[in-house]
């Protein structure tokens, strides 16, 4: 079972409502955050997957597998003005 938590950024304003915060683990699949430095945003992408064996997956951009990530875990700063983002709960519970 793997968990969103919420996000807020108090200086910029920056939200993000459905971020694992790091590696969270569901039936099928692990995701995990990761912070695009282009995009300037946080992403949570496939980091694993696992059935009859366990695939680990390159994390990308899932906008543009071109873009330099970087693995995220809260707490962690901001990934558009680098103050520290509020993890203000769980949001869902995706698998
Ligand atoms: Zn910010
Ligand atoms: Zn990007």
């Amino acid at each position: 079972m793997g968990f969103h938590y919420a996000f807020l950024c108090p200086a910029c304003g920056y939200r993000n409502h459905r971020c694992c915060g790091g590696t969270e683990y569901g039936r099928s699949v692990a995701l995990s955050t990761v912070h695009c430095v282009t995009c300037a945003a946080l992403f949570d992408v496939p980091s694993c997957r696992y059935g009859y064996t366990i695939e680990s997956v390159v994390a990308n951009c899932p906008m543009d597998a071109d873009h330099v990530v970087a693995e995220w875990i809260q707490p962690g700063p901001c990934p558009k003005c680098g103050a520290a983002l509020l993890q203000q709960g769980i949001s869902a519970v995706w698998d």
